[in-house]
């Protein structure tokens, strides 16, 4: 646990607001070109990976999802090279941040807006601004600035959307029973964040607390959707019932989260896309093996786990092929 070895953090010192301001408005990415135009195999595969199967993007003539804007412009694991993109400004911005200790980064929201649907053969490009640059705040994760940057796509010159990206740049604070100092070893231990509870999803939380998963079925076609919506992504209607899941499934996909730490989380942990008997996917803690065993296609039972006095969430126990469920 405590480990005497280990290099203290290094200590956060204020930055000159003034001087993080002088960003704003510098670019972040210029004339940045996207690796491949618009095309049906990454539409498929984005369809297949959302479980999203609306007629508009498959057939002859698809349009792309609105929401994979963002995927046409990354740069991948090797970044954009020689294509263009990332500017000096944005660099210098995130180096000045961490020089003064604000080393750990997490996105927080993003918004995006689309002008036009995207069709295969489109080649794009785009240009990103740091927008804003935020004076110190103070977070349940640290203390940091938030950078916002807002990227412009377009297709043949025309803006086809646009991509506005948050990320908080923030100093960590020390684990409890690391050496730094703090009031962390007498601090109640954080809670686990509760779930946003409102009209669209009161039925699956009250579903929760009965001990059972429920899963939307569609009251005009029958479609099944899940996370809960107000609408059916099929059909459009917005009348619904709501069925039982069995609670057998498998895991579709993970991750083993390491790093950042988030309060109230040990890690590493696992976190599943779980492809429940009923053929929706939810996402959920996979429990019952360490996390590096984990692997796509284990059986997935469900199990609700009592987190602490106010919260009750579903998570999956993970099973070898062949032990009984
Ligand atoms: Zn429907």
């Amino acid at each position: 646990m405590s480990d005497p070895t280990a290099p203290p953090l290094p200590p956060s010192r204020p930055l000159r607001p003034e001087g993080l301001a002088g960003f704003e408005g510098r670019p972040a990415a210029v004339s940045g070109r996207a690796r491949d135009p618009v095309n049906p195999p990454m539409i498929r595969h984005w369809c297949e990976a959302m479980g999203d199967r609306h007629p508009a993007y498959s057939g002859p003539d698809p349009v792309a999802p609105p929401t994979m804007l963002q995927a046409w412009i990354m740069g991948g694991l090797s970044g954009h090279g020689p294509r263009g993109g990332r500017a000096d400004a944005y660099d210098r911005l995130l180096g000045l941040l961490d020089r003064a200790g604000y080393t750990a980064v997490v996105a927080t929201d993003c918004e995006q807006e689309y002008l036009r649907p995207l069709r295969p053969g489109d080649e794009l490009t785009f240009d990103a601004v740091i927008e804003t640059v935020s004076p110190l705040k103070h977070t349940r994760l640290g203390a940091g600035h938030f950078v916002t940057t807002r990227t412009e796509i377009r297709t043949a010159g025309a803006l086809v959307g646009t991509h506005r990206f948050r990320i908080l740049k923030y100093a960590p604070r020390p684990k409890p029973g690391k050496a730094a100092p703090g009031p962390a070893a007498d601090e109640p231990r954080p809670q686990r964040p509760r779930p946003v509870i409102n009209r669209d999803n009161a039925g699956f939380w009250e579903g929760v607390a009965a001990g059972q998963l429920l899963i939307q079925r569609c009251a005009a076609c029958a479609e099944l959707r899940f996370p809960w919506l107000p609408g059916c992504g099929r059909c459009g209607s917005p009348e619904w019932t709501a069925v039982r899941a069995s609670g057998a499934g498998r895991v579709f996909s993970y991750v083993v989260m390491h790093h950042p730490p988030f309060p109230a989380f040990d890690p590493p942990y696992a976190v599943g896309l779980v492809e429940l008997a009923e053929g929706v996917r939810m996402i959920s803690n996979l429990i019952g093996t360490e996390p590096g065993r984990v692997r796509i296609g284990m059986r997935a039972e469900l199990e609700f786990l009592q987190v602490d006095a106010g919260l009750r969430l579903p998570v999956f126990r993970v099973l070898p092929d062949g032990a009984d469920a």
